[in-house]
């Protein structure tokens, strides 16, 4: 059995503006792609292999880790964006967000600053707790809230390879135009019946 890199949710040019069939084509189908096929090669005929990756990624250390991590974290974030995206989150997911950062703009002015100030390559999730507490975690490299006992809610590539065809080093206006595509279906989802994929 072998990793299958997920059908991207929209077409490569679907975000655009905000993201351009070009850098799409080049993280979607160089960045991504490459994460699955050297996972595959690591994990080749090992008990990993059998395992769901969610599961490998919380177990993985190294270089098998970093592989099962990056892949997972970019299907996550694909859906994490939408063509339809954008605006606000409504119901639960707003109320959560209300509790633990005050309002939306609070939270996303937040999220926000820490993207923009993680040092080098990471991510910057939204997450909850084992006691449903959401907190914005940014972190390096591969590292995931799944390795941490919390699960994802919404992710940010902060990545270069992320922005860097359309916005060079302007990672600030990246993220700004992020919030006009978010998924807040996709993201309330994820507190009732989380990503696995
Ligand atoms: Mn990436």
């Amino acid at each position: 059995m072998s990793f299958k890199q997920p059908e991207l949710p929209y077409a490569l040019d679907g975000l655009a503006p905000f993201l351009s069939e070009e850098q799409m084509s080049f993280h979607y189908g160089k960045h991504q792609a490459a994460y699955f096929n050297n996972l595959n090669g690591l994990v080749d005929g090992k008990p990993e292999a059998e395992l769901p990756l969610k599961e490998l990624i919380v177990k993985a250390e190294g270089p098998v880790f970093n592989n099962a991590a990056q892949a997972w974290n970019h299907s996550f974030f694909w859906k994490c964006l939408s063509p339809l995206g954008g605006g606000a989150p409504s119901g639960e997911l707003l109320s959560l967000i209300e509790r633990d950062f005050g309002s939306f703009d609070q939270f996303k002015e937040q999220f926000s600053t820490a993207a923009a100030k993680l040092f080098g390559s990471g991510w910057t999730w939204l997450a909850a707790d084992g006691q449903g507490k959401l907190a914005i975690m940014p972190l390096s490299n591969a590292d995931t809230p799944l390795k941490h006992g919390a699960e994802p809610l919404l992710t940010l590539d902060v990545w270069e390879h992320a922005y860097y065809i359309d916005y060079r080093n302007l990672r600030p206006k990246f993220i700004e135009g992020f919030w006009d595509v978010v998924n807040w279906e996709f993201v309330a989802g994820n507190l009732t019946s989380p990503f696995q994929e």
